[in-house]
């Protein structure tokens, strides 16, 4: 079948990309620019991706026109949508342009797009664990948060946001609301399928020429990388998280499990710390000699909240893999994209 995937030259993208050619889909990937199209097809190809002759790509510069958009889902069985601006790059008085319309609105044209062709059978929508957890309350040591939960952040918490990344969160709960409005106020063909990640780490096989380029989570990793031996370990902000390739796999089932109704899924391998990914690295690239030595093997999970993805390892069958096999193979990158 064929798959239709938006924002395709990210991180996450293009991890979903290579899942699903792997498995015998052909894909249409949305791009804003002809640019981004080339740059993604070189990467992908460099990486070593299969079957990418069952990949073309469609330019769609303003992902918020329905009539544009719409044309590009002509012929396909599933939409996952991965395209919204994650960024901190904004200031207040911007939240509403940068983040929250592209967010909402983007997400709202996926729905109403997909209804109008009658061949989509399911749409995934790439939401966050920051539209599941209610981060005005703190650490919450014991919580468990599961994908019952919801963030209560509104649209206007969003348009008014003291400071960005409540703003970021605030788009993220609020397109993935939009959606399930969507479903429950339309007669829709589909199956919505929305996945809840937390920090997704792993290696990059996106268009990154430069590390000023590297998206928002591989940032926290790097950071942690670059502090210097003798600096300090940068404080952990968002303890929960993914392997990317896993949140790919995780996608690739969403499409493909036999479910009959929609359905919402946390997907998190567990909490992680900055001291951890310091220990990680220090033991297994030694010789790097760049990490500080913190507090080795101090952890923050019994003084935070944590995450249960249950759901996900029974329905869709999902088996998470460590911290340490994620972010080593992502270091090795970052340390050599440095001295490039
Ligand atoms: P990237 O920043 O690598 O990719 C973002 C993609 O969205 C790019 O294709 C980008 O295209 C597109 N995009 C950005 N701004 C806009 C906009 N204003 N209008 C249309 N498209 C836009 O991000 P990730 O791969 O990390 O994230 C992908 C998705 O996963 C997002 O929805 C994000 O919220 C979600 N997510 C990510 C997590 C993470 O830790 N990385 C965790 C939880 C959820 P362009 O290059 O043209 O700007």
């Amino acid at each position: 079948s064929q798959v239709l995937v938006t924002g395709s030259n990210g991180f996450i993208a293009a991890h979903c990309i290579a899942a699903l050619l792997r498995s015998n889909h052909r894909v249409r990937a949305t791009v804003r620019s002809i640019e981004k199209a080339e740059m993604t097809r070189d990467s992908l190809s460099a990486a070593g991706v299969e079957n990418l002759s069952q990949l073309e790509f469609a330019i769609v510069s303003d992902p918020t026109n329905l009539t544009k958009f719409s044309a590009t889902l002509e012929g396909c069985q599933a939409v996952v949508h991965l395209a919204s601006a994650f960024t901190y790059d904004a200031a207040p008085g911007e939240f509403e342009e940068k983040l929250m319309i592209p967010a909402v609105k983007g997400t709202q044209i996926v729905c109403e797009a997909a209804k109008s062709h009658p061949s989509i059978r399911r749409v995934v929508i790439m939401s966050s664990f920051a539209s599941v957890y209610d981060a005005s309350l703190g650490l919450q040591p014991g919580a468990v948060y599961t994908e019952k939960d919801w963030c209560p952040l509104t649209y206007e918490d969003g348009v008014n946001a003291a400071a960005v990344p409540i703003a970021y969160r605030a788009s993220k709960v609020v397109a993935e609301r939009a959606a399930w409005d969507y479903v429950r106020g339309n007669e829709v063909q589909y199956q919505l399928m929305t996945l809840c990640p937390g920090m997704v780490f792993g290696k990059m096989i996106h268009p990154i020429s430069s590390l000023s380029q590297l998206n928002v989570s591989n940032q926290i990793v790097w950071q942690v990388l670059n502090a210097g031996s003798d600096g300090e370990i940068p404080p952990t902000k968002a303890p929960v998280w993914i392997d990317v390739e896993d949140l790919a796999e995780a996608t690739l089932r969403t499409l493909t499990y036999s479910g009959t109704g929609h359905d919402r899924f946390l997907v998190t391998e567990g909490s992680y710390d900055t001291q951890e990914i310091a220990d990680i690295i220090r033991s297994r690239l030694p010789e790097t000699q760049r990490v500080p030595l913190g507090e080795p093997g101090k952890r923050i999970a019994d003084t935070h909240y944590s995450c249960d993805s249950s759901k996900a390892q029974q329905v869709l069958g999902m088996n998470f893999r460590s911290l340490e096999e994620s972010i080593v193979p992502l270091a090795r990158q970052l340390y050599g994209m440095e001295k490039n």
